[in-house]
């Protein structure tokens, strides 16, 4: 390879047909390279330049590919991929009653978190997605998970007012939440945030604490809310409040809040979003297989609301796939609004990475493809029968590719899928595990 003498060693050259950055909007670079070092970009130039002025430990040529940020997944319960296909077709409160709450009680330990978030990890990884943001159980196992994955986790505290195997109450459940915190906070790849469950599964008096915790220690609150009308109705007649409005009395509708599936809103509760600078994390997927309804994403980013998008957990999905995300989120938008203009492609691109990382407060980390972030990226080979000719590789990454398109994956500079292939993941190991759960569920 073409260098002069005096080029700078970096650790990795990527070079790309198409390079989508995210920010600044719109931007589609061609024959440009990223030149990263220690994990993070530092710089981001045409390919001939890159070539002359680095001399790389590693070069990848992705002269097919388009390569953008990681995907972010701004919700999910990554351990429940144990849980996939276990019961379907059922509105979202039988579901949870009947089915859901009764295995997870029966089965739900340490390994169980363990083993289905590994399952989950290299589901995402495979797809393209680097940062997953998790609520569920026993979060110290996933955060062992993600580790072993080497994946950037934002692993939710989770908080309810009644009983599971990880804690007997909500004060076990955040003391336990902030010992694990305590534990990994020096994980480089690792961050927190508070996961009250949803305004009908917490009490007042655990709402005051989350509140004071989020502000002491400066972290996210991850929470699922007006996710059916039955919920909204519930609390109403219990409270004579929506439930957005009793968030907001409790001092968590903030820029800290991640207002989880935020499907049925009126004009003042989209408003109140807006004014508190708070983001939603809108799952269209899980929205429509429970049946739950539409969120009115463009009256939200019309009104400034920050958007990502998630794919809750594979109990109610049942893919932890973003491109099935963005089409879905894309579809939907234009569906309920009659207009075809709705969401365009590179705003939802954006949503699924920017978007997710500006919600979870890394935005200065990763979520798009910026001198001085974390490299965490991925490459989509377009070059297949079902994706040429391209005349635009932002439409093709919504429209037409999917995850099953996805070759590299790279978490801080580090590749964890190469041409396909999980690096550091065992599938043989993984699919023993995931075996041996089913045989366990059984009986
Ligand atoms: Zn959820």
């Amino acid at each position: 390879m073409q260098s002069c003498d005096h080029a700078d060693n970096v650790d990795l050259l990527i070079e790309a047909r198409w390079i989508i950055p995210v920010e600044p909007a719109g931007s589609v670079l061609e024959h440009h390279a990223i030149a990263v070092r220690e994990g993070r970009i530092v710089d981001l130039l045409p390919c001939d330049e890159a070539r002359l002025r680095y001399r790389p430990r590693t070069l990848r040529t992705l002269d097919k590919h388009v390569l953008i940020p990681g995907l972010v997944n701004l919700h999910t319960h990554a351990a429940m991929n144990l849980l996939r296909g276990y019961a379907d077709d059922r509105a979202l409160m039988r579901w949870l009653k009947e089915h859901i709450w009764p295995a997870e009680m029966k089965h739900v330990r340490h390994d169980f978190v363990r083993d289905g978030t590994l399952l989950a990890c290299a589901e995402m990884l495979r797809g393209g997605i680097t940062t997953f943001s998790d609520m569920y159980f026993f979060p110290d196992a996933a955060a062992e998970a993600a580790l072993e994955a080497g994946m950037r986790a934002a692993l939710g505290m989770v908080i309810l007012d009644f009983p599971s195997a990880w804690a007997s109450d909500a004060d076990q459940y955040i003391s336990k939440g902030l010992a694990v915190r305590d534990r990994f906070k020096h994980e480089p790849l690792l961050h927190f945030t508070l996961a009250p469950h949803a305004p009908y599964t917490v009490s007042d008096a655990s709402f005051e604490r989350v509140a004071t915790l989020a502000e002491q220690l400066d972290l996210s609150v991850h929470i699922h809310v007006h996710e059916t009308l039955d919920e909204i109705a519930q609390s109403l007649s219990e409270r004579g409040l929506r439930p957005l409005e009793r968030l907001l009395r409790q001092g968590l509708v903030s820029p800290r809040l991640i207002a989880v599936h935020s499907v049925h809103l009126d004009t003042d509760d989209i408003a109140l979003l807006a004014r508190e600078g708070a983001s939603v994390a809108h799952c269209p997927t899980s929205n429509m297989k429970l049946a739950s309804g539409v969120s009115p994403t463009t009256r939200l980013l019309a009104a400034g609301v920050n958007l990502g998008l998630g794919t809750d957990g594979a109990a109610s999905n049942n893919r932890l796939d973003m491109f099935q995300e963005m089409r879905h989120a894309g579809l939907l938008a234009k569906i309920s609004t009659g207009d075809a203009s709705a969401l365009p492609a590179s705003e939802l691109l954006r949503m699924s990475t920017l978007g997710g990382a500006r919600a979870l407060g890394i935005d200065h980390l990763t979520g798009s493809i910026a001198v001085g972030k974390y490299a965490d990226l991925c490459a989509i080979s377009l070059d297949q029968a079902e994706t040429l000719p391209c005349y635009s590789p932002v439409s093709h990454l919504v429209y037409a590719a999917g995850r099953e398109h996805v070759t590299d994956v790279w978490v801080a500079g580090i590749a964890r899928v190469e041409q396909g292939i999980m690096l550091h993941l065992h599938n043989n190991d993984l699919k023993a595990r995931a075996r041996l759960w089913q045989n366990r569920m059984a009986l």
